[in-house]
C-alpha cells in the first residue's frame, strides 16, 4: 500500500484508527491464546486412543517377545510398514524410539565423532563444518547446529524448494560443507513440497565434500489436508540413480499421526549407511520400545489404515487452516502489506509480513494475549535478515480462539505497517 494522495493518506489513517480500536478492544480481554508450536488438538490425540488397548500379544509375526530385550533395528512389521510410507526396502530402514529429532541428533553426532560411511575421518576433525539450512526451517534442526558448532548458511526457500543453484555452487567450492537440513514435503513452515527437478538436483550435484550427507526430514509425509495433495519425488531413488545412494538419510516419526512423545520414528538411508548406524546403535542401546512398535502396526494395519487415519486428521485440521486463510483475506487482501501460504498439508501456515515488522508484529500480538512461535526462529541463529517471517501453527487451539489469535495479528499487521508507511511518507 502506497500514499499517492491526500485520499489514500486518509484511507490509510481510518484503516488504522479501526484497528488500534479492535486492538484495544481485544487486548482489555487479557486473553491466553497459544499458536507457538505445532502440537496436534485433543481431538486429534483421541484418533489413536485405541492404540492405549489394541495389543492383545506381546509376540511379533517371527514370535520375537516384544517385552523383553533384543532387535535393535526395530521389529519386521513395523519395518515392513514404515519402509513402504518412506518407500525404500525394508533393508534400507531403522525404525527407533519416539523421537525422529532424537534420530536426526544421534546421525549428527555419530558424524562428528566417527565420520559417515565411505568418509576419510570423523566431520569434527575438520578445521570447520557447515550446513546448509533452507530458510525459513525447523527450529530446532538449527539448534542441533548450534549445539555441535556447526556453521549454518541460509538458504533462501522459493516456491519450489531450497535455492538450488546457490546449494550447487556453494557444495561443489566448500568441502566444509557436509549437510543440507530439508523438509521437503510441506515444509516447516512454509508448507511447500519439493519439485522433482529440486530432488533429482540435490541427488545429483557434485559436491566438494565427499562425505555430504541430505538430513530429509521427511516428519509431514502422509500428512495432508484433502484429496488435492503434493506429491514427493523418492529420493533414495533419485540418489542410487545419480550414483551417490549413500547421500541421504531419511526421517521420519508417528508423531503427527499417533502420539507425539509416545509415536515410533524412524531413519532410511542405503543398506551402507543403515549397516554403520546399526553397529553404533546396538552400543547405545539394548533394543527400542518393541511393544510400542507392535501396537503402532496393530493399529494403524498398512498403508491404507494410514492413510484413512490421516483423512481424519485432515477433517480436524482444514476447517483450521481455511479459518486462518479466510481470516487473512478478509483483514488483508488488497493492502500489500503482507503475503501467506496456502499449504496443501503439514501443520503450518508462514505469513511474510513488510520487510522490518514480522519482530514488532509478534510483540504486539503477545502484549494482547497471543503467544506465536518467536520471532526469527525459524531461521539460523534466531535471525530473520528481513524480519518478515511469522510461522502460524493452528492445530492446537479451537477453532474459535485460533479465529481471535488470526484476527489480533492481522490487526498487529495493520498498525504496525500502515504506521510504518505513514511515517515514510511524510
Ligand atoms: N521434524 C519436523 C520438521 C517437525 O516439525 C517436528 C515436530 N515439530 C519434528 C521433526 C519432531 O519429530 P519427532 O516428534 O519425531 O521428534
Amino acid at each position: 500500500m502506497s500514499i499517492s494522495n491526500n485520499k489514500d493518506y486518509k484511507a490509510i489513517q481510518a484503516i488504522l484508527e479501526d484497528a488500534k480500536k479492535r486492538y484495544e478492544m481485544f487486548k482489555s480481554q487479557n486473553l491466553n491464546l497459544d499458536m507457538s508450536r505445532g502440537k496436534p488438538c485433543k481431538e486429534q490425540l483421541s484418533l489413536s486412543d485405541e492404540l492405549l488397548s489394541c495389543l492383545e500379544s506381546y509376540k511379533t509375526k517371527d514370535g520375537t517377545d516384544c517385552r523383553n530385550y533384543g532387535g535393535v533395528d526395530g521389529i519386521p512389521e513395523a519395518k515392513e510398514l514404515f519402509s513402504q510410507m518412506l518407500g525404500v526396502s525394508k533393508n534400507e530402514i531403522i525404525i527407533g524410539g519416539n523421537s525422529s529429532l532424537n534420530m536426526m541428533y544421534d546421525a549428527i553426532a555419530r558424524a562428528m565423532s566417527f565420520g559417515v560411511y565411505g568418509g576419510k575421518k570423523p566431520w569434527s576433525k575438520h578445521e570447520k563444518v557447515k550446513f546448509l539450512c533452507p530458510s525459513p526451517g525447523y527450529d530446532r534442526h538449527f539448534a542441533i547446529c548450534e549445539l555441535f558448532g556447526i556453521e549454518m548458511i541460509t538458504i533462501e526457500m522459493k516456491k519450489d524448494g531450497p535455492d538450488i543453484e546457490a546449494i550447487e555452487k556453494l557444495v561443489a567450492e566448500d568441502e566444509n560443507i557436509k549437510g543440507i537440513w530439508c523438509v521437503p514435503m510441506y515444509s516447516n513452515p512454509d508448507g511447500i513440497t519439493y519439485s522433482d527437478e529440486i530432488v533429482v538436483r540435490l541427488a545429483s550435484m557434485k559436491t566438494k565434500a565427499e562425505d555430504f550427507r541430505i538430513f530429509w526430514d521427511n516428519a509431514y509425509c502422509v500428512h495432508h489436508l484433502s484429496d488435492d495433495h503434493d506429491n514427493l519425488k523418492n529420493i533414495l531413488e533419485a540418489c542410487k540413480a545419480s550414483g551417490n545412494p549413500d547421500r541421504v538419510y531419511i526421517f521420519s516419526s508417528t508423531s503427527k499421526i499417533t502420539f507425539p512423545g509416545a509415536g515410533v520414528a524412524m531413519m532410511a538411508a542405503s543398506e551402507n549407511n543403515i549397516n554403520l548406524a546399526k553397529k553404533h546403535l546396538s552400543i547405545q542401546t539394548i533394543g527400542p520400545d518393541k511393544l510400542n512398535q507392535l501396537r503402532h502396526v496393530v493399529f494403524l494395519k498398512n498403508m491404507a489404515g494410514i492413510e484413512s487415519h490421516m483423512k481424519k486428521h485432515a477433517e480436524i485440521l482444514k476447517p483450521k487452516f481455511d479459518a486462518v486463510t479466510d481470516i487473512l483475506e478478509k483483514e488483508l487482501s488488497g493492502l500489500d502489506i503482507a503475503y501467506w501460504n496456502k499449504p496443501k498439508g503439514g501443520y503450518f501456515i508462514s505469513l511474510y509480513t513488510l520487510p522490518g515488522c514480522a519482530r514488532e508484529v509478534g510483540e504486539m500480538a503477545f502484549q494482547a494475549g497471543v503467544t506465536l512461535t518467536k520471532v526469527g526462529a525459524t531461521y539460523p541463529y534466531g535471525v530473520d535478515p528481513d524480519d518478515r517471517n511469522i510461522r502460524i501453527a493452528p492445530t492446537f487451539p479451537p477453532v474459535d480462539e485460533l479465529k481471535k489469535a488470526i484476527e489480533i495479528v492481522a490487526i498487529c499487521i495493520k498498525i504496525v505497517s500502515l504506521n510504518r508507511i505513514i511515517s515514510q511518507n511524510p
